[in-house]
């Protein structure tokens, strides 16, 4: 998901020949509609009287706008060099691994029992991390929650805010998955705009806030796609009007997804800076990208403790297991080896942006672990010649641009090689 984070987008398009490896469902919805009940054609009366009429199979009550659906999926291509869903590119280290066997096994003599579905320990846990990525304090367990990657964090947050005759809103291009999170709660979902810049014009903002008076506002930063980062005067001016911009004349929950927080430059702080004066503030945050955990389902959040309570009504009982939550508490007794790395990644990310500048490419400034550049005249070309190459970038945002993830140095290096071929081709077929 970013995939969503890399979760970001949709599967790219069907032109590319690989990316067909995508699963296809099994279920096939035939000609439901949401109005027809005819019969389809397989109803029709065997032509041979001796033939046992098969029994039709009863058509499954799928919900009408879902009947048409695909599942959400960037492609999982099997190819050597993968920049495209904003992962950690290192593994974890023999240490990390020996703590996370050790907890899991400690784990595992109580798997009769169900978990504390308080997670009290990993959220006293993550309330000192975040204190300590932050330098703000005054954070406790009772801030903080946790599910099954920031993505149901999000899906919590829509439970209790939106749902029917309620809207979510955010600013465009922005996270392919929150209309699915929309869509999942019944809550109606209008994306506004960003720049051409991609930064976000707190004016306009604040005018389609008025107008829309969404439950719920959704602001990726660093934003993905494009990586930028809202300077905080914007937010707590969005913050201000939203007090009583929401339904009904509540609140709006001002949510900022910080999936990339730890990535930024330094300088640029984090909403958790304001936290305190905000109750209607969530910031959500994952251990799927800096912390090289995607493969855990580990996201969180940081909020008043009353808003943190409302997602304790919709979440599934004891919907993080004993196994996530031992995993997630062991990695983060591992806090500074991570954090070296993310200082690592954060240096091949402004030295790749400098190299794409210099070949005569727009690189958007980034604060997170992956670059969207561009622009192509046929960006799909371009992508599809990296993937030749050994290379998944994601074709994502808007046209002409791609996005690419920082790697390890290695990775990178096979990326700028790659493309300075594919753009030398590119040249000669008419660049934008
Ligand atoms: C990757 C990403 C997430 C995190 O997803 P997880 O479910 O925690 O893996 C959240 N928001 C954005 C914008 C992302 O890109």
């Amino acid at each position: 998901m970013d995939t969503a984070g890399g979760h970001t987008a949709r599967p790219p398009s069907r032109r590319a020949g690989t990316a067909g490896s995508r699963r296809r469902s099994h279920l096939d919805w035939g000609t439901v509609t949401a109005t027809s009940d005819a019969p389809d054609a397989s109803a029709a009366e065997p032509r041979d009287a001796r033939e046992a009429p098969e029994p039709r199979a009863p058509r499954l009550p799928i919900r009408p706008e879902l009947a048409h659906e695909e599942p959400y999926g960037a492609p999982q291509l099997d190819v050597p060099v993968l920049l495209n869903v904003n992962e950690n590119p290192y593994p974890p280290s023999e240490a990390v691994v020996a703590s996370i066997a050790a907890a899991v096994a400690r784990a595992a003599h109580g798997l009769n029992r169900y978990p504390d579905r308080e997670f009290r320990a990993l959220r006293t846990a993550l309330a000192a991390y975040l204190e300590r990525e932050s330098g703000v304090t005054g954070l406790d367990a009772d801030h903080l929650w946790a599910a099954n990657g920031s993505n149901e964090v999000m899906l919590h947050l829509l439970q209790a805010f939106g749902g029917p005759g309620r809207t979510a809103l955010s600013f465009a291009p922005t996270y392919s998955m929150y209309p699915e999170y929309a869509r999942d709660t019944h809550t109606a979902w209008v994306a506004g705009r960003r720049e051409d810049d991609f930064t976000l014009d707190p004016d306009v903002a604040i005018a389609l806030i008025r107008e829309v008076r969404p439950a719920v506002v959704l602001l990726p930063s660093p934003n993905n796609p494009t990586g930028t980062a809202l300077p905080l005067p914007v937010v707590e001016r969005i913050l201000d009007v939203a007090r009583t911009s929401g339904p009904d004349g509540a609140a709006t929950v001002v949510v900022l997804d910080e999936a990339y927080a730890e990535f930024r430059r330094a300088g640029v702080p984090s909403a958790l800076s304001i936290l305190a004066d905000h109750p209607h503030l969530a910031v959500t945050r994952t251990m799927s990208k800096a912390f090289g955990m995607a493969g855990a389902r580990v996201g969180y959040l940081a909020a008043a403790p009353a808003l943190v309570d409302a997602l304790r009504i919709v979440r599934l009982p004891y919907h993080l297991s004993a196994v996530t939550q031992a995993v997630a508490l062991a990695a983060l007794g591992h806090t500074d080896e991570l954090m070296a790395q993310v200082a690592s990644l954060r240096q091949e990310r402004d030295a790749l942006a400098v190299w794409l500048q210099e070949r005569g490419l727009d690189a958007v400034a980034s604060d997170a672990n992956f670059i969207l550049f561009g622009r192509f005249s046929d960006r799909h070309a371009v992508w599809r010649r990296l993937l030749d190459a050994g290379i998944l970038v994601r074709e994502v945002g808007p046209d002409g641009w791609l996005r690419v993830t920082v790697g390890t140095p290695e990775e990178t290096a096979a990326f700028r090689a790659a493309l300075t071929q594919a753009i030398e081709q590119e040249s000669v077929e008419g660049r934008a």
